[in-house]
């Protein structure tokens, strides 16, 4: 609560993977929630069964352009903005570079803009990408990085590393109260089955009985963190008070080789996939695991959820979503004729919040 009603937040990239999580837990805690969404890589049914709660509505944009007075509802008062707004899958941010680029560095600094108008917390969503291939293990805060400036990844890690040092300038520069989350590699359900990430490949392959495809020699690693543990971090960064705070990691520092994973998919699908190898993509990282001192220390936080149990729920809601894609025949043809169900409020300016 804000002055006795509930606080309004703008989620930018709140029809994605996170952001829709995100959007969820807003809702349960009572805020307001403002949906921002280019539906690039979100997807309506991801918030979809948000379409009738009062406080939820829903704006079809881009945040490359900035968020124009008739787009917003009349009279409101942002006080948190979240900037989630990006490609995040190396195929899906590499397949448009320029808009990527485009939509960290200009998408952030027209959030950031906003935030000041409104006096809003703002918090940018950035990447462990921004250590790059590292060389120094676990990732602290305090590392620089190991990026390719020139690379096929860098308008995501380039691009995720402009938009901070935005983002602090604009604190240092009194204009915003800003945090900036660096997000290790997280799954869960509604991640997109055509991410081509390695937990949605290798989840949908085991599925269908498809080869399972390991880039390279499989003895790269990761840290896997939980959605839900996910966006609690982010909520907790976001109300953080005192102390100014710098980037912070959220992420599950459990780290595993990409065998490792094909090995616990396979036992806990019970597939029959086999293992293949295609090349390793320039510039992937060798390892990767979150030190999350900072995160522990100041917000109190640490992952919950054990990768055992995060890969059964991802498993079951990935079997249901192919269910869901591929419908009986019967239902099929009951369902054939009926129009396309558009995100709520799209393209429309959303009305209901004030
Ligand atoms: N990977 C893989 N097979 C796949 C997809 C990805 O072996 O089908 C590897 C990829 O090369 C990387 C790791 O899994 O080493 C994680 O890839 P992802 O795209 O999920 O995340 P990121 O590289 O951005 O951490």
């Amino acid at each position: 609560m804000r002055n006795g009603r509930a606080r309004l937040v703008l989620v930018a990239g709140g029809a994605g993977f996170i952001g829709s999580h995100l959007c969820d837990a807003l809702l349960a805690q009572g805020a307001r929630v403002l949906c921002v969404d280019n539906f690039q890589t979100g997807r309506p049914e991801n918030i979809a069964h948000l379409e009738r709660e009062p406080g939820f509505d829903v704006i079809d944009a881009d945040i490359i352009e900035p968020l124009g007075a008739e787009q917003l509802p009349p009279r409101i008062q942002l006080d948190a903005i979240y900037n989630l707004a990006c490609a995040a899958s190396p195929p899906h941010y590499q397949a448009d570079p320029e808009h990527t680029m485009l939509t960290n560095v200009v998408g952030t600094r027209n959030l950031l803009a906003l935030a000041k108008a409104h006096k809003a917390c703002f918090l940018l969503a950035s990447t462990s990408e921004v250590y790059g291939d590292p060389d120094v293990h676990p990732q602290k805060e305090s590392y620089c990085g190991n990026v390719n400036p020139t690379g096929p990844r860098a308008c995501y890690d380039e691009g995720k590393r402009a938009a901070e040092a935005l983002t602090f300038d604009y604190r240092r520069m009194a204009r915003a109260d800003v945090r900036v989350a660096r997000i290790f590699n997280t799954y869960g359900p509604r991640m997109r089955p055509d991410d081509g990430r390695v937990v949605s490949n290798f989840i949908t392959q085991a599925l269908a009985g498809r080869d399972i495809t390991v880039y390279g020699n499989g003895e790269q690693t990761r840290s896997f963190c939980y959605v839900e543990d996910l966006v609690d971090g982010l909520m907790r960064l976001m109300v953080h008070e005192g102390d100014e705070i710098g980037p912070v990691n959220l992420g599950n520092p459990t780290e595993l080789t990409v065998n490792e994973l094909v090995t616990r998919i396979l036992a806990l699908t019970g597939s029959p996939s086999r293992v293949v190898t295609r090349p390793l993509p320039i510039d992937d990282p060798r390892r990767r695991r979150p030190d999350i001192t900072v995160a522990t220390q100041v917000l109190g936080w640490r992952p919950r959820v054990s990768l055992e149990e995060g890969l059964k729920a991802t498993i079951a809601w990935f079997a249901e979503d192919e269910r869901r894609a591929k419908p009986p025949a019967s239902r099929r043809a009951q369902s054939a004729g009926r129009g396309k169900a558009r995100p709520n409020g799209a393209a429309a300016a959303p009305a209901s919040i004030s």
